[in-house]
């Protein structure tokens, strides 16, 4: 992609009530627009990044044996009901409309702008679950929540709109599905290693449920986080504020002085739910011994964008953002200065073996920026490595290669260049 021809530009100008540290970059290098507290906008770097994000996901879901699908935002009022999380005393997030009726646009029946997805896809299992034979099913969505957040000052870590990554697990028996539930914890650390956040993301005993005493949350440290953790750094383990009691710490085996108090950012979550859903809604199945079961779930989420927003927080330094090679947008901002035909030409030709090799490229081949617009723009991008061609690079037939996240620059021929990026 050529600079020249991206029509998001980096900017000086930041919502004056944006106060987090990475919706302001994000917005100030153009990966993001926001529309109003707690609801951005992708723009193309932004969702590539995203994007990135998502298919490592994916491909760890998938791993597992996930089923992709997507449910709709739109939500009946009744299926709320019968697992009682219509109730606004209850669930005090959710946006509610009504359906068009004779009468007027919002004069039929209630609706809900789906917050979660319990309800929808267990309800739609009786569909698909029947005999023991069409367990387990692991289904899974990239898809967009509602929540009427009380605060949104977090920039993309809370959002009022935002994609969540929601698997849902089906298991014939609880044996069943704590074995699924530990592959999933498994497939979480990997996630969160790929991204980039594997060294700060501790997995975290947190409050369970009816059906079991502990869900874990994946809480990655920063000073930005809402949540307050007590981490064990030998056992690469954490506990929430909210559990933090003498008698879960002598269940864990830890003791009060080998936990450091730290403020966290909840990334992901896993939760079993047991038959919380399925016996409200009915989803029962048959097993080899002709026997009626009700069956065993589990929901596990991530937040994709806050996942984003996190690794911003974590990794940007005074100059801007710095992604992870595994998820920036682009592995090199190609650095053209000077506009002679053989500074043209030596661009150009790179830009075209970089790309023939594999390696993504963002082109800066504007002429009318300075050296130094180029080089800050690079920098507020965060895109990993930095090359640049100019008169002075010819001389040599090299080129000057920086890492983002490092001062030296190297001198370095066109195949040092490819192999290194590539
Ligand atoms: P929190 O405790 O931060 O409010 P939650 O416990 O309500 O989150 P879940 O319902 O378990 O979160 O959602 C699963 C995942 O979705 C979270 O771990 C987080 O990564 C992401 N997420 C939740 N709420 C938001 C939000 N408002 N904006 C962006 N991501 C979110
Ligand atoms: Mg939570």
């Amino acid at each position: 992609m050529k600079v020249s021809q991206l029509f998001t530009k980096t900017t000086k100008n930041v919502p004056a009530d944006e106060v987090s540290k990475n919706a302001r970059l994000l917005i100030q290098a153009g990966y993001i627009h926001k529309e109003m507290a707690g609801v951005y906008d992708y723009l193309p770097l932004g969702l590539t990044v995203l994007n990135n994000i998502i298919q490592v996901i994916r491909e760890e879901m998938n791993a597992i044996g996930g089923q992709e699908l997507s449910l709709s935002s739109l939500q009946p009022k009744d299926l709320w009901e019968k697992t009682g999380r219509w109730d606004d005393e209850l669930v005090d997030i959710w946006f509610k409309t009504r359906m068009h009726s004779g009468e007027g646009a919002h004069q039929g029946p209630e609706l809900g702008l789906a917050w979660s997805h319990e309800e929808a896809l267990t309800a739609l299992m009786r569909n698909h679950i029947r005999s023991y034979k069409d367990l387990p099913v692991y289904a899974y969505q990239f898809q967009t929540k509602f929540r009427n957040e009380l605060r949104s000052k977090s920039g993309i870590m809370r959002c009022r709109e935002f994609i969540m990554k929601d698997m849902y697990s089906f298991s014939r028996s609880q044996e069943d599905h704590d074995v699924f539930y530990e592959q999933a914890k498994q497939a979480y650390i990997k996630i969160f290693e790929r991204v980039g956040l594997g060294d700060i993301t501790y997995v975290t005993f947190a409050s369970g449920g009816l059906f079991s005493k502990f869900s874990h949350e994946f809480q990655t440290i920063t000073d930005v986080g809402e949540d307050t953790v007590y981490v064990h750094e030998g056992k690469k383990i954490a506990i929430n504020k909210e559990v933090y009691t003498d008698e879960v710490l002598a269940d864990l085996g830890v003791t009060k002085d080998e936990l450091v108090e730290k403020r966290a950012v909840e990334v992901g979550n896993i939760f079993s739910l047991g038959s919380r859903f399925s016996d409200s809604l009915d989803l029962k199945f048959t097993d080899a011994d002709g026997t009626e079961k009700t069956v065993i779930m589990g929901c596990y989420g991530i937040g994709p964008g806050r996942v984003m927003g996190t690794i911003v927080e974590h990794f940007a330094d005074d100059k801007g953002i710095v992604w992870p090679e595994n998820i920036a947008p682009y592995k090199v901002y190609l650095v053209r200065l000077g506009e002679s035909e053989a500074v043209l030409a030596e661009a150009d030709g790179l830009y075209e073996d970089l790309t023939k090799a594999g390696a993504l490229v963002l082109y800066d081949d504007r002429s009318d920026a300075r050296a130094g617009e180029k080089f800050a723009d690079a920098d507020l991008l965060g895109i990993p490595y930095r090359v640049v061609v100019s008169e002075k690079t010819l001389v040599n037939k090299q080129f000057e290669v920086k890492k983002r996240t490092e001062q030296e620059v190297h001198m370095c021929d066109r195949d040092a260049v490819i192999k290194m990026v590539v």
